[in-house]
């Protein structure tokens, strides 16, 4: 049995197509179903429902051989015990450092403020200022960043933008961008060393389905 991991939603919407392409049809819909294992038209390949923070988990430690996770979460995980032989090319969008409009975030950095930066992406956030030598102080969130600055909980936020226009509801304005996000394919590694000829043709097939 070959078991992929991936998140109901956005990265559940986008992979069915590629794996349609692929001949692989899941016999259940996660909004559908309950059910946190959906199995396919292959018999030998079935669907783990995971949240999407906690896919590199179920991959790193064997539970799913592969798996379809972004960017985003997997500098958070860190890679461990994980290939990422295919950019899927697909839920893509971008990690941005946000502010209110009326906050200038510019001057406050030239001028050496510490700045107060809500995120769910600590390693992200700590690296890229790091990278610049700017203080920040980082709060850890889970969801709702756009509210922070609204609020007094913090100067800035760094967050996932797509459209921008959660931010423009928010009034919240994209002061830099991070980086491009995108999702990958990640594999166990000891997965792939000791079920290669099972596993390697699936790869191949993600490969040449890429958006
Ligand atoms: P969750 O709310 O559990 O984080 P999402 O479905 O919102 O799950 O996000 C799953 C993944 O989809 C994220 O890790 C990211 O890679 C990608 N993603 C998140 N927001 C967007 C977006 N607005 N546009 C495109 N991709 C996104
Ligand atoms: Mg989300």
């Amino acid at each position: 049995m070959i078991t992929l991991a991936l998140s109901k939603g956005r990265i559940f919407d986008e992979t069915t197509p590629m794996l349609a392409a692929m001949g692989i049809e899941p016999l259940e819909h996660p909004e559908k179903s309950r059910k946190l294992i959906l199995g396919t038209n292959r018999p030998d390949l079935r669907l783990l429902i995971v949240r999407a923070s906690d896919v590199p988990t179920y991959v790193q430690y064997g539970a799913a051989d592969l798996g379809i996770a972004g960017s985003d979460v997997l500098v958070e995980h860190g890679g461990d015990g994980l290939y990422q032989p295919v950019d899927l090319g697909i839920a893509k969008c971008r990690m941005s450092l946000c502010a209110a409009q009326d906050l200038d975030v510019e001057t406050m950095i030239r001028r050496g403020a510490r700045l107060r930066v809500a995120t769910k992406y600590l390693q992200t956030t700590r690296r890229y200022f790091a990278d610049r030598g700017i203080h920040a102080d980082l709060i850890k969130l889970y969801g709702s960043m756009e509210l922070a600055p609204l609020v007094g909980l913090a100067d800035v936020i760094v967050d996932l933008v797509s459209t921008g226009a959660t931010l423009k509801a928010n009034g919240l304005r994209e002061v830099e961008v991070i980086g491009p996000v995108s999702s990958r394919l990640i594999v166990n590694q000891a997965s792939l060393k000791l079920r290669y000829d099972q596993l390697e043709p699936l790869v191949q097939a993600f490969a040449q389905h890429t958006k």
